[in-house]
């Protein structure tokens, strides 16, 4: 029996933190769940990776926002995941999707430093989205499925990946993506994984939500079937972070106590079998003597 997936929170701080603000930070969120069933993971800019290491626990992970699809070499302003790893930290976001919109990194490149960062033995956070323009024109599906497609060809090992959807329109716009909404994208994303990946991957691979996601909104969320955790952004530089932490804990307590009273009770029914089926292979020894 697949156990439940594991529940995966990234706090992305993308460019609003200095020192100060980490030392909050750091101190705020070692309040928060430390379920060995909850991955929670930072996205820091890279001057302070080495500084968030340092001053949050052990069992919160440290991602870098972005890498280079390449280990050194003359590229100005670039990191490699051999110097994020050199920092301390195991993660990496990539294909973010300001990456993908303000910075215009295109599908291949993402597909590149996916492929790298792998190599390197990275985790990833692989992001796809979706605009307003996208969701307006019908064209959600599509755009989705094309920007997996090509992250695809660059995952080498699925179990080392969590996808995160983003709804552009729904960060930072007031305007939230209802949970119909979401569980549609995520649907279409874990049956993509089923019919080009495998049924392993797609029943494995976390799928993550990202846009607004806030104290108000994060338990109706949680309670998606095919949603696995949160990319958060501006609610991560607030408590906010710290509820929808448990919320996602509350709600991957509730499936792992499903899970083990599934398989408590498939136990039984292998058990009852089996001994029914003991039962009628031995001799009867009254009929057994009847018959001497
Ligand atoms: C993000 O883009 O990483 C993000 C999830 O932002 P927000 O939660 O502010 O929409």
């Amino acid at each position: 029996m697949a156990a439940p997936r594991r529940f995966t929170v990234v706090a992305n701080w993308k460019m609003n933190v200095l020192k100060a603000d980490i030392d909050r930070l750091a101190e705020m969120m070692k309040s928060g769940p430390s379920d060995v069933d909850l991955d929670t993971v930072v996205g820091c800019p890279p001057c302070y990776l080495s500084y968030a290491r340092q001053q949050l626990p052990r069992h919160i992970g440290v991602a870098a926002q972005n890498c280079y699809k390449v280990a050194r070499g003359n590229f100005s302003g670039e990191i490699s995941p051999a110097m994020i790893q050199d920092c301390g930290c195991e993660w990496v976001i990539l294909g973010h999707p300001e990456r993908r919109t303000v910075f215009h990194e295109p599908d291949e490149l993402i597909s590149e430093k996916v492929a790298h960062a792998q190599q390197a033995g990275m985790k990833i956070v692989a992001c796809v989205c979706e605009t307003k323009e996208d969701r307006e024109a019908g064209r959600t599906q599509e755009v989705l499925m094309t920007q997996m497609a090509s992250l695809a060809e660059g995952v080498s090992d699925w179990s080392r990946v969590v996808v995160a959807f983003e709804a552009l329109w729904a960060s930072n716009t007031g305007v939230l993506a209802t949970p119909g909404q979401v569980q549609e994208a995520l649907q279409q994303l874990r049956q993509w994984l089923r019919h080009n990946v495998s049924l392993q991957a797609a029943d494995n691979t976390r799928i993550i939500y990202a846009g607004s996601v806030s104290t108000n909104s994060c338990q109706e969320l949680a309670r998606l079937p095919d949603l696995d955790g949160f990319l958060v952004g501006g609610a991560a530089l607030k408590p906010d972070i710290i509820d929808i932490m448990r919320a996602s804990r509350m709600s991957c307590s509730r499936l792992w106590a499903g899970h083990q009273q599934l398989a408590a009770t498939s136990q039984l029914i292998t058990h009852m079998k089996h001994s029914r089926f003991t039962q009628l292979s031995l001799p009867n020894p009254r009929r057994a003597i009847r018959y001497i």
